[in-house]
């Protein structure tokens, strides 16, 4: 599939989960494949996935979707270590950690995601965000710059906001 893919040398190569349902070594052979790529075709590749360790491990840009929404982009570095928004951060927390307790119960993000048939009008993430507040009911946030390279859609980041993402919980 990949050979066909490139037979036709894109500039842009869009894989869509192309490890799930694989064992990690086949997985870690398809990346490196992928990557070899690349390097050597320059050919840019967006990379859809559900595995936070594989984008850790990869990805040069990262765009973190909620409801059909990109909600917040960054680097990789920016999105592990700095996520800023709630969504993003709720994620991170909800991953299993090898040096973790293991009396520790692992966080997970309350309710469902909203029914995209009939989508909500404000912000996508409404309903399952501990920090949300009345215009996040009403109005889509757009996205604020939270720092060089880095954005997030989320009205904590707005200027009058008198909360600040440091003082919520998730
Ligand atoms: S815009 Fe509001 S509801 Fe959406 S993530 Fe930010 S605080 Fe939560």
């Amino acid at each position: 599939m990949i050979a066909m893919a490139l037979s036709s040398s894109p500039k842009l190569l869009i894989a869509d989960e192309p490890t799930t349902a694989l064992d990690v070594t086949i997985q870690a052979q398809i990346m490196d494949l992928l990557l070899e790529i690349k390097q050597k075709t320059n050919t840019a590749i967006i990379l859809i996935t559900h595995d936070l360790g594989v984008v850790a491990s990869v990805a040069d840009r990262v765009a973190v979707m909620y409801a059909g929404k990109i909600v917040e982009t960054g680097t990789a570095k920016n999105i592990f270590y700095h996520p800023s928004h709630p969504y993003t951060r709720a994620l991170l927390k909800s991953l299993p950690d090898t040096d973790m307790d293991r009396s520790i119960r692992l966080v997970s993000i309350p309710g469902t995601p909203p029914d995209l048939l009939c989508p909500p009008i404000g912000c996508g993430f409404a309903s399952r965000c501990s920090n949300c507040m009345k215009i996040c009911q009403t109005d889509l946030p757009p996205e604020f710059v939270t720092e060089a390279g880095h954005v997030a859609a989320c009205w904590l980041h707005h200027e009058d906001c008198p909360v600040k993402l440091e003082e919520v919980n998730n």
